[in-house]
């Protein structure tokens, strides 16, 4: 075994770990597609910003649940479904 293999585990394991912790600090995470505005941002023929179609995405909320909430989402679901 290479020597570099351990510490690589464990900057792994401190990366998930970490970012289980934002998962559940803030299970929402903002829109990348929208940038948060829930809606995509237009400009008529002046330049001026007008509010365009309602963003897919997110369906207008500007938020969305980050992948790590919804993996856990999904696990808790399960294990509810297999304990009741
Ligand atoms: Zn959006």
């Amino acid at each position: 075994m290479t020597p570099l293999v351990l510490p690589a585990i464990a900057a792994a394991l401190l990366v998930t770990l970490g970012y289980a912790m934002v998962c559940a600090a803030s299970p929402f995470g903002t829109c990348r597609k929208c940038t948060g505005l829930g809606f995509a941002l237009k400009h008529d023929r002046r330049g001026n910003p007008k509010r365009g179609k309602t963003c897919r995405r997110c369906k207008g909320h500007g938020k969305r649940i980050r992948l790590g909430r919804h993996l856990f989402n999904l696990a808790h679901r399960t294990w509810r479904a297999g304990t009741r």
